[in-house]
């Protein structure tokens, strides 16, 4: 209660609220720029259960901006740092490390046991398979990506339009825009994760789904936001298939 009183004294936000962060499971797919420090504020806010996955390790480029990991942490695995931190910030909570790839394989049984996905990977392929089994499984997912001085996120929930109706797969195909080969500014990922992890905390405290179906684009230049509604395609696979 001490812990997290600052959050129970809020108006519009009760023990209630608080208890249902406390039975909340989370995923957390990619502990990069993103999801390192979104995964840090839901353990201080004190979400009950978060699950990490990532396959990479903590390499110099990434310390710029992924503010979980310091040079001593070279080279081992990103999700096994980050779970160590995270049980230091809140041992109260319960944290799982997978040092795999999410893949077709074990995706359907991860994805299923959540109540939140939040993806903040670093490609295409897993976005668009986090999206497949978000929609598919109906485990609402929210996706955030930053790359320069831009960054974007949506809301996959129930029986709203997806990832693949707003930018259909073999559009994509082809591009490879990543933080690796782009570039981005320290604060890009971090701002998006801060908005990744409120929405989240709205969403399960609060049932608040204030981006389902909609497209947020922050740009890191003007320091503008927009919201964009996006439909249903009704050509979409993801959707069709359900
Ligand atoms: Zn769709």
């Amino acid at each position: 209660m001490h812990l997290y009183s600052r959050q129970i004294l809020l108006d519009g936000w009760d023990i209630e609220a608080q208890e249902k962060l406390k039975l909340a499971n989370v995923l957390i797919v990619g502990c990069g720029g993103i999801g390192c420090f979104s995964a840090e504020l839901l353990a201080r806010a004190g979400v009950g259960k978060i699950t990490l996955i990532d396959a990479d390790v903590i390499e110099t480029s990434n310390l710029q901006r992924q503010i979980a990991y310091t040079p001593t942490d070279l080279g081992f695995y990103k999700a096994e740092i980050l779970a160590k931190r995270l049980m230091q910030i809140n041992p109260y909570i319960e944290i799982v490390c997978l040092t795999t790839l999410l893949d077709a394989q074990n995706a359907g049984t991860l994805v299923a046991q959540q109540d939140l996905v939040l993806d903040g990977c670093d490609n295409f392929s897993t976005r668009y398979l986090v999206n497949q089994y978000c929609r598919q499984l109906n485990v609402p997912l929210l996706s955030a990506s930053a790359i320069g001085f831009q960054g974007q996120m949506f809301m996959v929930e129930g029986d709203s339009a997806c990832y693949e109706c707003l930018f259909p797969k073999e559009q994509h195909a082809n591009e490879s825009l990543r933080c690796a080969d782009s570039g981005v500014l320290a604060t890009t990922p971090n701002v998006m994760a801060s908005l990744q992890a409120h929405h989240a905390l709205l969403y399960l405290g609060l049932g608040n789904t204030a981006l389902k179906q909609k497209l947020l684009l922050w740009d890191g230049l003007s320091m503008k936001q927009r919201l964009l509604s996006f439909d249903q395609d009704h050509n979409c696979p993801v959707c069709q298939a359900r």
